[in-house]
């Protein structure tokens, strides 16, 4: 009878470097003689529920293939489950102990943490279904470089500032100073394992058949994120250019778009800083530029403690006082904001270049945030969902809190009164018109100075044939007089509201 293998669940870490649950369970099955038992579990919510993308099933299946072969190219496998954790896991642990059943040992469970509010009540479920089985569950650090409980204030509560939080970051960061750990050339052998519950394969070919373009997606798997990564750090102007071109709408390049690798950890945030900190392999690691990337996967870690400490603000607004905001429901404007036809072009680019490509540059993230939330009034939740149905990165942590930043419903230093003027954004951010060239054709021959604010060139409009409500929309709502209604709800609510301005 052999030993009882040792599993390894992966879940958002589907990589093998950097990945300390991967070590710890390849040195237990050796240490031990064990096999090693690499799993994936198909949760129902990963392919069907109403905050589920197709673009994001189809990155992850697609990952899931390749971390399949990588395994199996180091002598090991990926056996692919369904149904939710709890039960999948109790079926295998079960038909373990009835092929070694006089191997009385606990079963041993290796796993990176993950910090959403869903991830954690899964973990719960998981560890009360599987305690009376005789299993070790042990969770691993990778998702994140700094683990949220790692940095409270000097008063011992959460960061809900970032600037503060940030740089206890980056003293943690500097004085870490360990080396990424190196993908296993070997693996362990895998056990046979008797036939259990699989995907429905059927199901998942439709759950994941992108509805955006798919040569426009993010290019999946753990090779394309490191050849992605490698070719960000080698352009050495990447870096030190960074704080120059973030902010420009129309430079692709002006940014990583690593966003959708590290939120299924296909590379881990972690190596990437440790990367930039010690100056190996990234041309430019000691710009301003370089300090500033960092900043944005601190941002990152950010939002994950922000919902570790307050998983209210999954649901509700992350300062109570904001949840008394009485939101409009304007379902035909929230249907124009979808898709791209509100008639405010950088609001309509940025739209369709979700729809077309799962992906929304940052800015534009902001910019239309806050025109939903702003200018239409409408719920922050309903453009959370929208865009979660959508991005490629979605990600619960990182999404919600751009979300009720945009809102100012979060944690957000500023008041609720910063509202974005749509016109003037797309002015400073795509001053060329290209980004809403790109993605808004029918308005491409307009010039520079007619392409933020069509409605105010009638003449520019007639020249290139263009008009309003018939080859483009008006604009659904006057900015100055939607402003004024904003404020006026945000005044009230907070009149009305619990006074609590600190996040629960
Ligand atoms: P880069 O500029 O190259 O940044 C590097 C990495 O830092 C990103 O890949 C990302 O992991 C992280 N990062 C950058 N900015 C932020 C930020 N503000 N908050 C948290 N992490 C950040 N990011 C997601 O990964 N998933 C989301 O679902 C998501 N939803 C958002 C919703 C709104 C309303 C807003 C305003 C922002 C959202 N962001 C989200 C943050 C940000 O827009 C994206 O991370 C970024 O656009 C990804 O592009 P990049 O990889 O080229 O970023």
């Amino acid at each position: 009878m052999s030993v009882l293998p040792v599993i390894l669940w992966f879940r958002r870490d589907l990589r093998l470097a950097d990945h300390p649950a991967l070590h710890a369970a390849a040195a237990a099955a050796t240490s031990t003689g064990a096999p090693l038992l690499p799993i994936f579990i198909w949760e129902p919510s990963l392919f069907d529920g109403p905050r589920t993308s197709r673009n994001r099933t189809w990155y992850l299946r697609e990952s899931l293939r390749e971390l399949s072969e990588a395994l199996r190219a180091r002598g090991s496998m990926l056996l692919e489950l369904h149904g939710p954790a709890r039960d999948a896991l109790s079926e295998l642990v079960a038909a373990l102990r009835v092929t070694h059943s006089d191997e009385p040992s606990a079963v041993q469970i290796f796993m990176t943490r993950d910090h959403t509010p869903f991830a954690r009540t899964r973990d719960r479920d998981v560890a009360a279904a599987l305690a009376p089985l005789n299993v070790t569950l042990h969770a691993k650090r990778g998702q994140v470089v700094v683990e949220p409980e790692e940095l409270l204030t000097g008063a011992g509560t959460p960061y809900g500032v970032f600037t503060p939080y940030y740089r206890r970051w980056s003293d943690v960061v500097d004085a870490r100073g360990e080396m990424p750990l190196a993908a296993p050339a070997t693996l362990p052998p895998a056990p046979h394992v008797a036939p259990l519950r699989v995907v429905d394969q059927a199901a998942l070919d439709v759950a994941s058949r992108p509805t955006a373009t798919t040569t426009l997606l993010a290019a999946p798997g753990e090779r394309a994120a490191r050849a992605a990564a490698d070719a960000w750090f080698k352009r050495g102007s990447a870096l030190t250019e960074y704080s120059a071109r973030r902010d420009s709408l129309a430079d692709v390049e002006g940014t990583s778009h690593l966003s959708a690798a590290l939120h299924l950890g296909l590379i881990s945030s972690n190596e990437l800083v440790s990367r930039i900190v010690s100056g190996r392999g990234a041309g430019g690691a000691a710009s301003d530029g370089a300090s500033n990337w960092v900043r944005q996967l601190a941002w990152r870690d950010f939002y994950a403690q922000v919902l570790w400490h307050a998983p209210h603000a999954a649901r509700a607004a992350w300062r109570p006082a904001y949840d008394a905001v009485r939101w409009d429901k304007n379902p035909e404007g929230f249907a124009a904001w979808c898709e791209g036809r509100t008639g405010y072009p950088v609001v309509d680019a940025a739209m369709r270049q979700l729809m077309q490509s799962g992906f929304m540059h940052n800015r534009a993230r902001m910019i239309t945030a806050s025109f939903l939330t702003k200018d239409l009034l409408i719920d922050w939740r309903m453009g959370e969902a929208h865009f979660l149905r959508h991005l490629v990165d979605g990600d619960i942590a990182a999404n919600n809190g751009g979300w009720q930043w945009a809102a100012s419903t979060g944690t957000d230093a500023q008041p609720y009164f910063r509202i974005f003027n749509p016109v003037k954004q797309s002015e400073r951010f795509d001053p060329a018109g290209a980004y809403v060239r790109r993605w808004v054709p029918e308005l491409a021959a307009l010039s520079n100075a007619a392409i933020h604010e069509p409605w105010a060139h009638p003449l520019e409009l007639a020249r290139v044939g263009v008009v309003l409500g018939r080859d483009y929309p008006e604009p659904i709502v006057d900015h100055a007089a939607a402003r004024q209604r904003t404020l006026t709800a945000y005044a009230a609510a907070v009149r009305r509201g619990p006074v609590d301005e600190s996040g629960r």
